[in-house]
């Protein structure tokens, strides 16, 4: 799976939202966050992310961030 990490936060740009093919982005508290379950790890919303904030899990310090990914795409 792909996550979104803190360097989302407060960004304004959608842009991965757009592209991503199985809509698996959902609104967290202030940062866009990825449905681990849901994401196909296609990969295509990784350079479409101004903020760089987009990483597959398999990165070093991407894992911690896969729960939490997962909490606030269940939140609502
Ligand atoms: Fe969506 Fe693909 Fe990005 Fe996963 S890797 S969030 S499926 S665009």
């Amino acid at each position: 799976t792909y996550i979104v990490n803190d360097a989302c936060i407060a960004c304004k740009y959608t842009d991965c939202v757009e592209v991503c093919p199985v809509d698996c982005f959902y609104e967290g508290e202030n940062m866009l966050v990825i449905h681990p379950d849901e994401c196909i790890d296609c990969g295509v919303c990784e350079p479409e992310c101004p903020a760089d904030a987009i990483k597959p899990d398999t990165e070093p310090g991407a894992e911690e961030w896969v729960e939490f990914n997962r909490k606030y795409s269940e939140m609502w």
